[in-house]
């Protein structure tokens, strides 16, 4: 068996399609977007029409996609570019206490300007409470930044009635939504969305490239009313995002948008019904493990599994060596020896959120490779609870 890669949330590979639109529009579309000569030109519809292509992905107008090199530059841009644009008017940001690193470390600079961040908590299935959204909002009240989709746990927030309640108080909404789109549909008119974030690599894209929905406020001008740059330079964006055109990349970007929007209607199908075979199969198979997320508020591809007594880390060295790539939770957290921020969120302990596995699967995952992990992952349960002491104590209570 060819390598069993588990682990879509943190990348996808580049699906083939994309790969041959990137290599063409490397070799043959080299201008700048900016000159005024063929070449250029060239370049420009390109941009334009990849734009388009990417907007329609979700629900949006043309023009109001602006390029940034990743998903984690379109939080900045959107969370510090309200921030800096809207100061004098008020300090304050509501949040929430499951976010992406991208958002919450931006977050938390902000704090240290003199801004106040109210970060939200969620119930047990990672869901926020509407009533103290509404509740924490104030007059000082700025900006809302709630994820669309939790990226550990898969969580799906209630989008439209955040999009409504940030409305009704004249609020400007922005959403993480880089693990959401392409997955599930997503429409900023329906749902409200004045700012939305989302990241090529995650959707079958390259890595580098990214994009902020950013609603015009009116006219003209009107995204300059939303945000401000926090880069300086060149007018490329709207004047909201300099540096020069990554068109090729960009390219890719718009037909990995393509294809998702083609295929989402059965791929959600299809990867639901893995998802919840492996979900069902091993709760029924292995003793003490459970569920972490909500069981149906839920992207389709993620799986987040807790087991009692063993360490996630261990699981998945165990499972890599036997050839299947799976992860503890969020890619950057996986370096540090802190418990998840998000599985403390949703009321793990310490040590219990440190048994955590997640699965997370994609458009190549096959039923073949599915069977393959649920056949060898009670046996590395089994093994790493043989040598638990933790295990070992409790059993022999
Ligand atoms: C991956 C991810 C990001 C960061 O996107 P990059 O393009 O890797 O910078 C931000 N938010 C969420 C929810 C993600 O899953």
């Amino acid at each position: 068996m060819k390598y069993v890669y588990l682990d879509y949330a943190a990348t996808t590979p580049m699906d083939p399609r994309v790969i041959e639109e990137f290599g063409l529009q490397m070799r043959e579309n080299y201008g700048n977007s900016s000159s005024l000569h063929d070449i250029g030109q060239k370049a420009a519809k390109t941009l334009l029409k990849s734009r388009r292509t990417i907007a329609s992905l979700i629900g949006a107008p043309r023009d109001d996609i602006i390029f940034t090199s990743s998903g984690t530059e379109a939080d900045n841009l959107a969370i510090l570019g309200v921030a800096n644009k809207h100061k004098k008017r008020g300090n304050h940001i509501i949040s929430t206490a499951i976010e992406h690193h991208a958002v919450e470390k931006t977050c938390e600079f902000l704090e240290k300007q003199g801004f106040k961040v109210t970060y939200l908590p969620v119930d047990n299935q990672g869901l926020i409470d509407l009533k103290l959204l509404e509740e924490s909002i104030t007059d000082n009240t700025i900006l809302i930044s709630i994820m669309f989709a939790n990226n550990e746990i898969g969580t799906i927030e209630p989008i439209r009635d955040i999009g409504r309640i940030a409305k009704k108080y004249d609020v400007i909404f922005h959403t993480d939504a880089v693990q959401a789109v392409g997955k599930i549909p997503i429409n900023v008119e329906e749902l409200h969305i004045d700012l939305l974030s989302a990241s090529a690599h995650k959707l079958y894209g390259p890595k580098g490239v990214g994009m902020l929905y950013t609603r015009n406020k009116g006219n003209r001008e009107g995204w300059g009313k939303i945000l401000e740059p926090i880069m300086h330079g060149g007018g490329h964006e709207r004047d909201l995002r300099p540096s020069t055109m990554n068109v090729p990349a960009i390219a890719a970007f718009a037909k990995a948008a393509e294809i998702a929007k083609n295929e989402m209607p059965e791929e959600i199908v299809r990867e639901t019904k893995l998802r919840d075979k492996i979900i069902k199969t091993i709760l029924h198979n292995i003793d003490e493990s459970y569920l972490n997320g909500h069981p149906t508020s839920r992207l389709p591809n993620n799986i987040n599994l807790g087991f009692k007594y063993v360490e996630g880390e261990s699981i998945v060295l165990d499972l890599d060596a036997m050839g299947i790539g799976t992860s503890t939770g969020s890619a950057c957290s996986s370096k540090s020896l802190d418990p998840s921020h998000v599985l403390l969120a949703i009321g793990l302990n310490p040590q219990d959120a440190h048994g955590s596995l997640r699965v997370s699967l994609g458009r190549f995952t096959t039923e073949e490779e599915v069977d393959y992990f649920l056949k060898h992952i009670p046996l590395v349960i089994k093994r790493l609870r043989k040598i638990s002491p933790l295990y070992k104590k409790i059993k022999e209570k």
